[in-house]
């Protein structure tokens, strides 16, 4: 982590779980840099988790109160802190399997009561810490530890489900993408309603090998490939936007 963020992580915390290339830990920066950018008060900033390899986002590295709670229940323990002390800045950050998948009720309906939260999806299409197995949001034909010959299924848009269930502010964007990252995630935070960002994340090593992408270069280069601007798609047919992730700002109401 570069020096200028020292001040936003425990000072004894040095390391982080990820593996090398992980998307997680270029997520990390970018919500301090938002953090930063925002001038926010890291006492005044509660962080929930769930479980998973991105539920370690917050916790245990980031100086402020950081909870780290149940698999799926990160916007239930949220939605419950943010009654209790109405006035904190309360940020989940989370994975696509904790929080769409085995959360996925609880985001829906906080999304629908339109709550202040801001939720930041870190989406790898996988169980990661889990051991790899098939999530609601892996693509269709991805090979996981739980569809060896491909994935029967076709997976959620996350941020299409949030605009339906009436969330208040709805962005995808990739770690390719850092500073649309980093902009989406202040715009969220200082929506006083449900905010959700959607953020493409690489998993290497459980997503990646499975996948003809063995090295995370791989990963990331097909991340800029399949990513395309909402205003660019506007302009494509049907056909030119297979297999294509359109990214950008969906909803700021
Ligand atoms: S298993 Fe995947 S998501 Fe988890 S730390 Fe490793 S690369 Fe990152």
């Amino acid at each position: 982590m570069s020096r200028d963020l020292e001040e936003y992580l425990r000072q004894e915390v040095k390391t982080t779980p990820f593996c090398p290339g992980c998307g997680h830990g270029i997520l990390m920066g970018l919500v301090l840099r938002a953090i930063k950018g925002l001038d926010l008060d890291m006492d005044q900033v509660l962080f929930v988790s769930g479980i998973g390899c991105a539920a370690w986002i917050p916790s245990p590295h980031f100086a402020a109160d950081t909870l780290h709670t149940l698999h799926g229940r990160a916007v239930a323990f949220a939605t419950g802190a943010k009654l209790f002390r109405p006035e904190l800045t309360t940020i989940v950050i989370s994975g696509d399997g904790d929080l769409a998948s085995i959360g996925g009720n609880h985001l829906i309906h906080a999304a629908r009561r339109d709550i202040d939260l801001t939720v930041i999806c870190a989406n790898n299409m996988i169980y990661g810490m889990t051991g790899g197995q098939l999530a609601s949001t892996s693509p269709l034909g991805a090979r996981t530890s739980t569809s060896p010959r491909g994935n029967p299924w076709r997976p959620f848009d996350l941020c299409r489900l949030m605009e339906a269930a009436g969330a208040s502010f709805v962005a995808r964007f990739s770690v390719t993408q850092p500073l649309s990252v980093i902009e989406a995630i202040k715009r969220a935070i200082q929506k006083p309603h449900f905010a959700f960002v959607e953020v493409l994340s690489p998993c290497p090593t459980q997503f990646g090998r499975r996948n003809q992408m063995a090295s995370p270069a791989e990963m990331i280069e097909r991340l800029r490939e399949i990513c395309v601007m909402k205003e660019e798609a506007e302009g494509l047919g049907a056909k030119e936007l297979e297999g294509k992730i359109v990214t950008g700002v969906f909803v700021d109401a």
